[in-house]
């Protein structure tokens, strides 16, 4: 079958290699980059900074181990430098993956219901698949063009002395703790009253304690109405306030990026994201799909790879999708909150296990946190698991492998957990909900 994929980010390269090696023909069109947003301006540039910043760390805790260092300063270019060659060697191994796919450059428009233009030039297919992701929202306030936004963070040549960042979500965050970290000074203004708003209020409130503690400061509750010369103007309540910094930032989401044509090509749009059903990615015109950040389901680079493997004919249970903070200490969460269990009507049980009691945890100097596991009363059914600490990225996936499969809290203390470890804490958490 002949395939036109518009986007090679992690949903459409992902789906291109697939394709390919189940030997359709397969054309796959970009305007930038291989690798999209996640290899060039997202997950991968962002983790190499927040290793970075954790070498910084624990460069500062070797002394508690007996260990004399001295760090000289952060070299802000060769920081950046080391970060290019990462992301270079990433798009080399996309390239290789995709030996097999049709790479054209150029932007892709729909200008007949399965045709699209690239270069001037027509193309058509019996099935065309939109993964073109998403870019960076902006506030409507007077002198937003003052702020960067995540890919200008990016960007930046020298480490600021300050930093505001506005929007205390997964982005802001992560930015927060690799600048603070880095020697910056950085202030964190939010909308809301608590950071985070996808997690239970008492996670998202451990993170911002632990992070106030590591140096960030936190506005919360602060709407911001202008940003003029560096300073970033809010109202919360009744006061208004001011953040001068030398650099302001926008992490206040993002929005899908639509291709040009979708009318003609008879593709439905809700809220500035491609409907689609979720089940299969096909959207309103027969042959069409749509999958990862442009049609607004999940926007993570994993859940895009998720939905290609939907569309190559996989088996996935799409519905539990584990997401990751990368602060420090890091945040991680996999099904419902408990807050949206209480919304839903559903009966549940909590169980938290702070990882100052966790062999593992002691041992390395990093007890900030907990782990907080979720279960149906009566069943015993894990419904959710939201975790702030050590490695949390990482011990999530334990509980999202029991999710998926429909494992009870009992299943899970019946596996044994190795000793010391971090995963031991999920463990607790299980024994307090059998
Ligand atoms: C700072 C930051 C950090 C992030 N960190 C993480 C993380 O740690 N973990 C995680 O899971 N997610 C993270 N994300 C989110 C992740 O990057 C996205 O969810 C993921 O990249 C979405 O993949 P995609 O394939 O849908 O789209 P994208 O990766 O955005 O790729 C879409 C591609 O389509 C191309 N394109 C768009 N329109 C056209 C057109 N008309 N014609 C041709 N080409 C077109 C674009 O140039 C782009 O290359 C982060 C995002 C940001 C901004």
């Amino acid at each position: 079958m002949k395939y036109i994929i518009i986007g090679a980010g992690p949903g459409g390269y992902e789906l291109a290699a697939m394709l390919s090696r189940q030997s359709h023909d397969v054309t796959l069109v970009e305007r930038d980059r291989l690798g999209g947003t996640c290899l060039n301006r997202g997950c991968i540039p962002t983790k190499v900074m927040a290793h970075a910043a954790s070498l910084a760390r624990s460069a500062a805790a070797a002394s508690d181990y007996g260990i004399g260092l001295t760090v000289t300063g952060i070299d802000f270019s060769a920081l950046r430098r080391r970060r290019d060659v990462i992301v270079d060697t990433l798009r080399q191994n996309v390239g290789m993956l995709l030996s097999g796919v049709n790479v054209v450059i150029g932007d892709a428009r729909f200008v007949a219901p399965m045709t699209v233009e690239v270069n001037g030039e027509s193309m058509t297919a019996d099935r065309i698949v939109i993964a073109t992701g998403s870019s960076a929202a902006s506030l409507p306030v007077p002198g937003a063009s003052e702020a960067v936004s995540s890919d200008g963070l990016l960007s930046l040549e020298a480490l600021p002395d300050s930093l505001a960042i506005i929007g205390g979500g997964v982005i802001g965050l992560e930015f927060a703790s690799i600048f603070s970290a880095l020697g910056s000074r950085v202030t964190v203004i939010e909308y809301f009253k608590e950071v985070l708003p996808q997690f239970d209020k008492d996670m998202a409130k451990r993170l911002r304690m632990s992070m106030t503690s590591a140096g960030v400061t936190f506005v919360t509750g602060a709407e911001v109405t202008a940003i003029e010369h560096g300073a970033v103007r809010y109202r919360a309540g009744t006061k208004e306030g001011v953040v001068e910094a030398s650099v302001t930032a926008m992490a206040v989401g993002r929005r899908p990026n639509l291709p040009g044509g979708l009318e003609v090509a008879g593709v439905e749009t809700d809220r500035g994201a491609i409907t689609v059903d979720p089940r299969t990615m096909r959207t309103s015109a027969p042959g069409i799909y749509a999958i990862g950040d442009v049609n607004g389901i999940c926007m993570l680079a994993h859940a895009a790879s998720a939905q290609a493997r939907i569309v190559a004919g996989e088996d996935v249970v799409a519905s539990v999708v584990p997401s990751v903070v990368f602060t420090s200490p890091e945040a991680s969460m996999a099904g419902m909150t408990e807050q949206q269990c209480k919304e839903a009507g559903i009966a549940c049980r909590t169980a938290k296990v702070p990882f100052r009691g966790n062999g593992k945890a002691v041992t390395i100097g990093e007890t900030d946190g907990m782990v907080k596991l979720i279960a149906e009363a009566e069943t015993g059914n894990i419904l959710g698991c939201q975790i702030v600490g050590p490695h949390a990225a990482d011990l999530i996936e334990e509980v999202a492998v029991a999710m998926a499969n429909g494992l009870t809290a009992a299943a899970l203390t019946r596996t044994i957990h190795p000793h010391p470890t971090l995963c031991e804490a999920i463990q607790a958490a299980a024994m307090m909900l059998k």
